[in-house]
Parts: structure tokens; C-alpha cells; sequence
């Protein structure tokens, strides 16, 4: 699929959007386990890119997504912030704007590893890993229905991260006490996947 101006610019708005409308959602679940900021710091981040939709969606995919990374490092903050920039600089170190399935699915278990480096993170430690990689998982293996297993694994991906018992971040200050509230960056994750899904569609 090509992914032109138009396009780039319709992605950057409804993620962009999403987030920022679930920004009470994200800050709620960020005090049960964390220190309460992850909506404001998202909503931030994501305001920023909106304000420069128009200049990055200019730019090819790869320069684009590296705006949007840059954008994400400065202004979301917090842990989140760097680990986010991450993912959508190294997305943008990959990808043209002319995208298959398979390319996007390399270049995000490429960028996944980007994040894992930085957070010194892995599968199971109730993150946003914890929904990224499943997620990749179904990318790569592609097959029918593929948007609607996108956003199913990331939504119940993100739901399975409830049990968990937190081991980075914030919420592992807690220890036991993490376990019974989902990942706020997790279903910070699941709502962009959702939004980027819904933009494939059409
Ligand atoms: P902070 O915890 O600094 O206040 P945020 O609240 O914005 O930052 O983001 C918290 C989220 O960041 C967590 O819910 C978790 O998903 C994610 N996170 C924190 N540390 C890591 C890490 N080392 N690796 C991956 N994700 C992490
Ligand atoms: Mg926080
Ligand atoms: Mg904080």
C-alpha cells in the first residue's frame, strides 16, 4: 500500500486524536499503579504532533516518523516518552511510503527491539511490550482478517496485562500490589494500534 501525504496526515490526526481523547482513561489507570501523569504526558505528546501535522505528513513516511518520534521524546516525558520516541523513530529509520505487510511487520519487530534496548525490557514485565509483541506477532504472520486480529490481540493483549506483577517501571515499585490493574502504557499501546489499524482499513 502506498502511503502518501493524505494518508500520512489522516494516521498522525486519528492516532493523534485517540490518545487525546483517552487521556482521563490512561491517567486513571496510571494512578492505580503509577504516579497518575500518563494521560497528561501522552495527551502532550500527541497535542504537539497534531500542532505539526501538516510539516510532518510533508515528508516522506521515514522523515515523518522520525518527526513524530523526535516530537514524542520532547514532549511526552516520563518513561513513556523516550520508550515511544523510540519505537516511532526506528519505524521511520525503516519504512518508505511504499509499504506490504511484510516490510511493516520487519520494520516493527525492528523497532520493538529498539524499545526492548532502551527499557531494558522484555516480554511479560507488564508494559507496553506486552501488547507491542503480540501485536507484531499477527503482523508477521498476516492471513485473513487481518485488521480485525490486530485489534482484538491488541485489546486483549493490552486485558491480560492485569494480572500481571509489574517488573519495570513505576508500577514494580509496588510489587504484588501491581498485580489486579491493567498497564496504563499497554492500553496506551492497544489505542494507537487500534487507531493505525483503522486507518489501514479505510
Ligand atoms: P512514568 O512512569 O515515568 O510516569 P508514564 O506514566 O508516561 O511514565 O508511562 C508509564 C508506562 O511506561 C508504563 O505503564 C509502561 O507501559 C511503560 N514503561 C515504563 N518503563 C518501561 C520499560 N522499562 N520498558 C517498557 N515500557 C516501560
Ligand atoms: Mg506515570
Ligand atoms: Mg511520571
Amino acid at each position: 500500500m502506498t502511503i502518501d501525504r493524505e494518508a500520512r496526515k489522516r494516521l498522525f490526526e486519528t492516532v493523534a486524536r485517540r490518545v487525546i481523547a483517552s487521556a482521563d482513561e490512561l491517567t486513571d489507570l496510571d494512578r492505580a499503579i503509577g504516579d497518575g501523569d500518563h494521560g497528561a504526558n501522552m495527551k502532550r505528546g500527541f497535542e504537539a504532533v497534531l500542532a505539526a501535522v501538516d510539516d510532518l505528513s510533508a515528508r516522506t513516511l521515514g522523515e515523518s516518523l522520525k518527526g513524530v518520534g523526535t516530537t514524542l521524546v520532547m514532549r511526552v516525558g516520563g518513561a513513556s516518552g523516550p520508550l515511544y520516541g523510540t519505537l516511532f523513530m526506528s519505524l521511520g529509520k525503516s519504512l518508505t511510503d511504499e509499504v506490504t505487510r511484510e516490510q511493516a511487520a520487519e520494520a516493527f519487530a525492528t523497532a520493538i527491539e529498539a524499545v526492548k534496548a532502551r527499557g531494558k525490557s522484555d516480554i511479560g514485565q507488564k508494559t507496553m511490550l506486552d501488547v507491542l509483541l503480540p501485536v507484531a506477532r499477527v503482523l508477521r504472520e498476516g492471513g485473513d482478517d487481518i485488521t480485525t486480529r490486530l485489534k482484538a490481540t491488541a485489546r486483549e493483549a493490552a486485558e491480560r496485562t492485569i494480572p500481571m506483577r509489574a517488573i519495570r517501571g513505576r508500577a514494580s515499585f509496588l510489587g504484588d500490589r501491581s498485580i489486579g490493574h491493567m498497564d496504563p502504557g499497554a492500553r496506551s499501546s492497544a489505542l494507537i494500534v487500534d487507531a493505525v489499524v483503522e486507518v489501514m482499513e479505510g
